[in-house]
């Protein structure tokens, strides 16, 4: 007995495997949540079976759904509120303990609010690296529900640390003992582990799996980088933590560690293998690049944060030529601020082509390959995510080939690229089902999600007002650490976008 079939018809699929200029026009057949042919396949099985739904998509470019491999959900209800900051003072502004009042409620609200914004600009998974404060399992049953009624896939993360701010950022031992006293201190990682191991045995429900979240190495203590090690190996669960995202790392890690190397100290644990995806990756030396490529990791590039946050440009030429997979991140709401590959593929493109010698004509098609199944395989899951084939999960977007941007058709691959923002998406497809249509959320209306999330916003008023105030009055005191940080002495720059 066959599931229930939906035939897209009439469309241009653009997959890596066919022409992405001129992307053939094919129909593609899906039962239940999955592709089950696509081509002559699929219109000849649709011919023969009965209560086959159809999807007219002529004039329409299919993209596999994209995949954001970078992103947090605790400060979506932040978005915007923050001018360009170093990535350290940032941090302190948005951490989530600034915001205790936050009910389950509002946990759920900000996740579905982040997953709308992600899902009406294409994006069908997120990996979400998300903090919670103590570990109370309602949180985690909120941000479920959050996902689950915007019908986005979700890779969650359970951030996760122990270290004292003071330990973990360069020169921040040395502030005076009025700001240090209020920087967080280290933590009890206990309840938080016990959580963890609890919720990845859990199957939950299709669009939602698990992956393992420490924040970054030198945020978390020895034993629980161990017991990370030994929870990826013993269920292969993927490992997303942040590494050499700022100049200052480089500086700490020196200090930090006897090798001074964030990769070398991850090496220790046995952690560096390709179920690790290492978030920005902008100052790790060429040496450790290399090795980092030997041994099968991924890097996930998040370009527009990471120069938001004043940290740089990642050299994603010599990731690549050391054999890493590249997916794309979007990063926070609060450091980007917004949740739009197609910014960040244009990105990706335009570092390619500054990176490489003068003539190179693959950037646009890279772009497209790490945002979809650079992204897939950085979570463990190429075979089923990220392209327009039989087998595959039917996460699709369908774009509108009449617009503007679209007249005359010469590439869609670098129309889409170069030049799509995500206007002109008319609707969105997880697991077989529309989730958007129109540029609008199927699961909530946008009247009621724009009420609620203003409520909420408006009920974190107090403490938003007592964050900033705190850490205003800190300010020039950070400052001088950071400084000090970009005066520690490199041989190599990652403020040059060429290597
Ligand atoms: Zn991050």
């Amino acid at each position: 007995m066959r599931k229930s079939l939906k035939l897209i018809s009439g469309g241009r699929v653009l997959d890596l495997a066919f022409d992405l200029d001129k992307p053939p026009v094919m129909d593609v057949l899906i039962e239940g949540d999955r592709i089950l042919a696509t081509g002559e396949e699929a219109s000849r099985i649709a011919a023969q079976s009965e209560r086959v739904e159809n999807i007219d998509a002529a004039g329409k470019l299919l993209i596999p759904g994209l995949i954001n491999t970078h992103y947090h959900s605790h400060d979506v209800l932040l978005r915007g509120s923050y001018e360009q900051l170093p990535l350290d003072i940032w941090g302190l502004y948005t951490h989530p303990a600034n915001y205790p009042s936050l009910t389950p409620q509002d946990i759920r609200l900000r996740t579905l609010l982040g997953a709308a914004d992600a899902l009406c600009n294409g994006i069908t998974t997120l990996q979400d690296m998300v903090t919670i404060i103590g570990s109370d399992p309602i949180h985690v049953e909120s941000i479920l529900a959050g996902y689950q009624k915007s019908g986005a896939r979700a890779a969650i993360g359970l951030q996760i640390a122990d270290a004292a701010a003071v330990d973990a950022v360069a020169y921040w031992n040395d502030l005076p003992d009025g700001v240090r006293r209020q920087l967080p201190g280290a933590s009890d990682p206990a309840g938080l582990m016990g959580l963890v191991e609890r919720t990845i045995e859990d199957p939950s429900d299709a669009r939602v799996s698990w992956v393992l979240a420490p924040s970054a190495p030198q945020r978390c203590s020895d034993a629980l980088l161990k017991w990370v090690a030994r929870l990826s190996q013993d269920h292969d669960l993927p490992v997303f933590t942040h590494v050499y995202e700022a100049r200052s790392q480089v500086a700490i890690a020196r200090q930090k560690y006897p090798d001074g190397s964030l990769l070398t100290h991850l090496e220790r644990f046995g952690l560096v293998n390709s179920r690790l995806t290492i978030a920005h990756g902008v100052w790790m030396e060429e040496e450790e690049i290399r090795r980092f490529g030997a041994a099968g990791g991924n890097l996930a590039f998040n370009p527009m944060s990471n120069m938001k946050l004043r940290n740089g440009f990642a050299p994603i030429v010599a990731y690549a030529e050391a054999g890493v997979n590249i997916g794309l991140g979007c990063d926070n709401c609060s450091c980007n601020d917004s949740q739009n590959l197609f910014q960040v593929m244009k990105m990706f493109a335009m570092f390619w082509g500054f990176q490489k010698q003068a003539g190179e004509s693959d950037a646009a098609r890279l772009a497209f390959e790490a945002a979809t199944l650079g992204g897939a395989r950085a979570l463990g899951r190429g075979h089923e995510l990220g392209a327009i084939r039989a087998g595959y999960l039917a996460d699709l977007v369908l774009i509108d080939l009449e617009a503007a941007n679209y007249r005359p058709l010469n590439s869609a691959l670098r129309q889409l690229v170069y030049g799509e923002s995500g206007q002109n998406i008319r609707a969105v497809m997880v697991g077989g089902e529309i989730v958007v249509r129109e540029g609008k959320l199927v699961g909530a209306s946008d009247s009621e999600l724009k009420e609620a999330a203003e409520a909420a916003r408006a009920r974190m008023e107090a403490e938003v007002l007592m964050a900033n105030v705190r850490y205003q009055s800190m300010m020039e005191a950070l400052l001088r650490a950071y400084e000090s940080a970009e005066q520690f002495s490199l041989p190599y720059d990652r403020f040059s976008m060429r290597r």
